[in-house]
Formats: structure tokens, C-alpha cells, sequence
């Protein structure tokens, strides 16, 4: 029998004249064809590399602050310094014209962590940005986290609701961004590192850290470790922005030791006159999250601190209404849809706010409040026959729909 010549099963050379032939189970590949291969993959990988970066434009933090003013009241100084972070981490990123070749400094990222009282707008800032750059976006809680081996969440099941969100495109995951909510509750019982497992606090700490400082990342797609035979995805966080958020119950304290006053007490010295003791939170520094138990090395990768201020009466009223997409615009709108018109009496927002503070309930509490209000109506008019109807809010109505509503068993004690 002739021995069969053995060809590229791609451009047909024979083996001969070849430099190798690389035999498969059915086929053959020369090493030229190999080298073309690669030059298309090449190709194909840098296109979709530059589509990803040229998806989102670079604003610059102005931009990105008159941006968060559109839908976040107040806050000033978290936004701005959010819009900086955001802007330095982007411009670290894109490929950029003040890039220079060969250039050796290397920008750090500019990971935030924002202190504030529940309902102040953390998550809602992070969220803005997001939907304002078009990058994924992810909220992870802190707390269901724990070391990987214990009952409970691995750090990695972050990144999989972030694959999730990005459709599974993991170079878009790899420029979003995740907000951590509750930061402060995996922070370190006591001050002092303990000798036995500390399963919900340092372990986790210890965790996050390789993840939010840049580290590839063997993702589980579907998160969990219910699907032991799923196949892992890779995904560097280099690049993305990780946003940590938490209230940091009792955080005052420690800040106003540490710039020796007392958080009650009437100024007497004069030295110290300078500091607003109603409003330490906004003195909070890295040191200050050591104590409250944030490990030195995860306080290290969360270089931006900022504070967000309690929301007062003003701001909770500028809440209802002020903000692009504001509950009262949304209700409006929903009315509009039956061809109603819906309009307040002046005092009724001062009522709800006061309302919501009664009840301890915060901006969060401002909508179950106008439900309370609204639901009656919602309910009733979409079957009235009129064409178009006028439904006006007056104090009386207001005060008689929520005192017959559920609406105050949501008190907070
Ligand atoms: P946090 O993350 O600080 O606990 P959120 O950002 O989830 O709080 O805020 C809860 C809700 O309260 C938001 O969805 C928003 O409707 C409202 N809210 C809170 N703070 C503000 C603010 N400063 N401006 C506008 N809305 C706010």
C-alpha cells in the first residue's frame, strides 16, 4: 500500500516543504498556517479591546458631578471627590494621549469607601456613575460574605453577579464597577488581631483584599458553590472600581478622640471652635477606620475616604421632588398615563417629611409614605369614566390616608 502524503489540512503544502506540520486527530496544521492564526487572533482581540474602550467617553469630574447634582441632593463633598476618583480611575484605564511611551509610573487605583448613615445616597451615587458610564455595576453585601471553607458567600461570588450584569463579556466586567455595601460590619470585633478564626470579619477583610487591589480572579459563572462542576471564568479587577460603602455605627467617637473633644459637651476652647462638633463624620480618616477594626492593609487599598452627611428635613423635602427622577415625578407620571392630573398643596411635602422623620424611616421611608397617600387613588380613579380628571393632595387628605394606612407599623422604635 502507498504511503499517504501528509498536507497542511489548511494552505495543502506537503510536509516537506514545511519548516514543521503539526498533526491533529483528523488534520494537519504547517507552521506557517499556525502563524497566520495567530496574526488573526491578534486582530480580532485588539478590535474588540478598542471598541470596550472607546464604549465610554472620558468626562471629566465636573461633568461627572453636575451629573450626580441631577439626581443626588446635597453631599457635595462625597460627589465631588467620588467625580475625581472616578476620573483618575478612568484616565488610568483609557488609553490616552498623555500616555508616554515607556512610561514607568504606574497610576494606583483610587478604590473609595464612603461613610454614612443607611439612606444617605451611597448606593445611589455609585449607581448614577455607573449608569452614567455605561459600565457594569454590581451591589455586593459585605455582610453574607465569609472566608471560602465557611457557610456563606466567597468573595468571587462578587465578580459573578458583575459577569452577570456584563452579559458574561468579561473585558466589559473588567472596567465596571461594584459597590460593597456594609463595609463596617466585617470589620474586626476588638482592636486587637484575635488568635482564634474570626470567620465574619478578618477572614473577610483578608479576602477582599487581593480582589480590590487587582488580581485575576477564578469566577464561578453562576456564583455559589451550588454548581461544583461549573467551569470558571477569569477576570482580572485590575481595572475595575471597587466603591465600599458603611455606616460605621459609633465612628464619631473614635474621630472626635482623635481630635481630643468631646462629641457633646459646648465649645469652650477657642483653639477648637473650628470644628463643627455636630458633624464629625466629615473629619474621617484612614486611622479612624483602623480603629473602628478595618484591617491596615484593606484601609491601604481604599486610598479615597469621603463622608455623607445625615439627610436633614431640608434635604429629605428637596428629596421628594428635586431629583430628575424624583418620587414625585414618578407618581406624577403614573397618573399622567390615566389622563390625570396630579398636583399637592404646598404644606403637603413639609407633612411627609415630617412624616418620615417620625418615623425614623429616612429618604427610603419617603416613598412607602406617598404610597400610603397615593394608593387610594391609584386604585380608584384608573375606573372613573371622566376623560380627564385634576387630583389635588391637600394636608387633610394626606394626614387621613396615612393614618388609616399600614404605613405607620413601619415606625421604627
Ligand atoms: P445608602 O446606600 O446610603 O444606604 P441609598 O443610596 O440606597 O442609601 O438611598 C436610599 C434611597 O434614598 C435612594 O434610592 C434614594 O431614593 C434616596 N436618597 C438617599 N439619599 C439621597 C440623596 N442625597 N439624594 C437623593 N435621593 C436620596
Amino acid at each position: 500500500m502507498a504511503k499517504k502524503i501528509e498536507l497542511c489540512s489548511f494552505c495543502g503544502r506537503k510536509k516537506s516543504d514545511t519548516n514543521l506540520l503539526i498533526s491533529g486527530i483528523d488534520a494537519h496544521i504547517c507552521d506557517n498556517c499556525i502563524s497566520q492564526a495567530n496574526d488573526v487572533l491578534n486582530e480580532e482581540f485588539t478590535s474588540r479591546k478598542k471598541k470596550l474602550t472607546t464604549k465610554f467617553e472620558l468626562l471629566r469630574p465636573k461633568e461627572i458631578k453636575d451629573h450626580l447634582d441631577q439626581y443626588v441632593i446635597g453631599q457635595d463633598d462625597a460627589k465631588k471627590i467620588l467625580s475625581v476618583a472616578v476620573y483618575n480611575h478612568y484616565k488610568r484605564i483609557l488609553p490616552s494621549k498623555h500616555k508616554q511611551k515607556g512610561d514607568d509610573v504606574e497610576i494606583e487605583k483610587s478604590n473609595v469607601i464612603l461613610v454614612g448613615e443607611t439612606g444617605t445616597g451611597k448606593t445611589l451615587m455609585a449607581r448614577t456613575i455607573a449608569r452614567l458610564l455605561k459600565v457594569p455595576f454590581c451591589i455586593a453585601d459585605a455582610t453574607v460574605l465569609t472566608e471560602a471553607g465557611y457557610v456563606g458567600e466567597d468573595v468571587e461570588s462578587i465578580l459573578s453577579r458583575l459577569l452577570q450584569v456584563a452579559d458574561f463579556d468579561v473585558s466589559a466586567a473588567e472596567q465596571g464597577i461594584v459597590f460593597i455595601d456594609e463595609i463596617d460590619k466585617i470589620a474586626r470585633k476588638s482592636d486587637n488581631p484575635s488568635i482564634t478564626r474570626d470567620v465574619s470579619g478578618e477572614g473577610v477583610q483578608q479576602a477582599l483584599l487581593k480582589m480590590l487591589e487587582g488580581t485575576i480572579v477564578n469566577v464561578p459563572p453562576q456564583g455559589g458553590r451550588k454548581h461544583p462542576e461549573q467551569k470558571m471564568i477569569q477576570v482580572n479587577t485590575q481595572n475595575v472600581l471597587f466603591v465600599t460603602g458603611g455606616a460605621f455605627d459609633g465612628i464619631e467617637k473614635i474621630i472626635a478622640s482623635r481630635l481630643q473633644t468631646n462629641v457633646i459637651g459646648f465649645k469652650k476652647d477657642k483653639d477648637r471652635e473650628s470644628i463643627d462638633k455636630d458633624n464629625l463624620m466629615q473629619y474621617v480618616a484612614p486611622q479612624d477606620l483602623k480603629r473602628f477594626g478595618l484591617i491596615p492593609e484593606l484601609v491601604g487599598r481604599l486610598p479615597v475616604v469621603t463622608y455623607l452627611n445625615p439627610l436633614d428635613r431640608d434635604i429629605l423635602k428637596r428629596i421628594l421632588s428635586e431629583p430628575k427622577n424624583s418620587l414625585v415625578k414618578q407618581f406624577e407620571r403614573l397618573f399622567e398615563m390615566d389622563n390625570i392630573h396630579l398636583t399637592f398643596s404646598d404644606n403637603v411635602f413639609d407633612f411627609i417629611v415630617d412624616k418620615a422623620i417620625e418615623f425614623k424611616l429616612g429618604a427610603r421611608g419617603l416613598r412607602s409614605i406617598l404610597e400610603a397617600i397615593l394608593n387610594d387613588a391609584m386604585f380608584e380613579l384608573p375606573s372613573a369614566d371622566n376623560q380627564s380628571q385634576e387630583l389635588k393632595i391637600t394636608k387633610r387628605y394626606a394626614e387621613e390616608k396615612v393614618s388609616q394606612s399600614s404605613v405607620a407599623r413601619l415606625k421604627v422604635a
